[in-house]
């Protein structure tokens, strides 16, 4: 990661971290949607004393978030995990000493995470609040810390909720360092507030050459997550994962249930990492001109529709079969 790596997605359990289980199958479901590190919160010993089973089963790196204890952060380094994400406002600098020591032993690499909801307190009275530059010095700050006793496996975050904040804050610290920085917007809400959120703050950044990896935060089954994600590095042309479906918005012209075959193609191409572009249009006025780059489409007509590839009609096909036939000529063209 970091360098000229593709940027990597991330995501974060929702599960009691104890419920070894629960945690294991979330995971699982994170992975086949296409998550590729994932974070369990570990809150208390016992939360700390599951990692190592955890680890054995998940296919995704784990990462043990950690505030506030550093016994549990020890443990959580003792119990094999990949990495480690700490918060240093809310921690002791004696204990964040203990934790770089053992995660140096063991070549565990730790996230600074600075969230303007917990910043240092003497950051915030000098700049009188969780501003852009307070979040940047306080990375800043710890990043020297950890340095001291010669760790340099660091990656940042400095997550507000605020996305002009969140977009300076990364910007400043970017001018200044050349370690991997995870970004996200924190606390961005549910499904369609959250995408636009992230799509903002992380595009922007993004397209402007700054972040390694992205998480993006919604309220909810965290799986969703992967959806935005990926849509996020697809539209910068960042990462070709996954399919790619151009939908027009219907119109008067428009004579079948397009919202219905869009739901129900991505529905079956859900999880499926072979990139695809596809393009499901209202009808044959402007829909296949209009996707004239797509790999495939269909454009609609009355009851009926016109498939077409990279913009080129081949044959009329009824609505009832336009799912079966778009799904065999996809499996065709990936080679599935
Ligand atoms: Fe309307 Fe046809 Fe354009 Fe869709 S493709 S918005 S149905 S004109």
């Amino acid at each position: 990661m970091g360098g000229g790596a593709p940027i990597v997605v991330q995501s974060m359990t929702t599960t009691d971290t104890r419920n070894v289980k629960a945690t294991v199958r979330q995971i699982i479901r994170l992975a086949k949607a296409g998550c590729e590190i994932v974070r369990v919160a570990v809150p208390d010993e016992e939360a700390a004393s599951v990692l190592g089973a955890i680890k054995s089963k998940s296919p995704l790196p784990l990462i043990a978030d950690v505030h506030f204890h550093e016994r549990i952060a020890l443990e959580a380094i003792r119990q094999g995990v990949d990495g480690l994400r700490i918060n240093p406002g809310n921690m002791r600098q004696e204990g964040i000493k203990k934790v770089v020591k053992a995660a140096k032993e063991r070549s565990v690499p730790i996230r600074i995470g600075v969230n303007a909801g917990s910043l240092e307190k003497d950051l915030q009275k000098k700049y009188g609040g969780p501003t852009a530059a307070a979040l940047a010095e306080s990375a800043l700050r710890n990043t020297a810390f950890l340095e001291e006793f010669g760790f340099e496996a660091i990656k940042l975050s400095l997550k507000a909720s605020d996305v002009p904040t969140m977009i300076e804050a990364y910007r400043t610290i970017a001018r200044q360092t050349d370690y991997p920085l995870h970004l996200g917007v924190t606390e961005a809400g549910t499904l369609v507030a959250s995408a636009i959120k992230s799509a903002i703050g992380i595009g922007l950044l993004l397209n402007e050459g700054i972040g390694d990896t992205i998480r993006i935060s919604i309220t909810g089954d965290p799986v969703a997550e992967m959806g935005v994600a990926f849509g996020i590095l697809r539209a910068l042309h960042l990462r070709d994962v996954g399919p790619d479906i151009i939908a027009c918005p219907t119109c008067g012209r428009c004579e079948i249930d397009l919202a219905r075959l869009v739901r129900e193609v991505e529905k079956k191409l859900s999880g499926r990492k072979t990139p695809i572009k596809i393009a499901l249009m209202g009808c044959v006025v402007n829909g296949p001109g209009e996707a004239a780059e797509a790999d495939i489409g269909i454009a609609g007509g009355r009851g009926m529709g016109l498939l077409f590839k990279k913009g080129k009609s081949i044959r009329k096909i009824p609505e009832a079969d336009f799912v079966t036939v778009l799904m065999e000529e996809i499996d065709r063209i990936n080679g599935q």
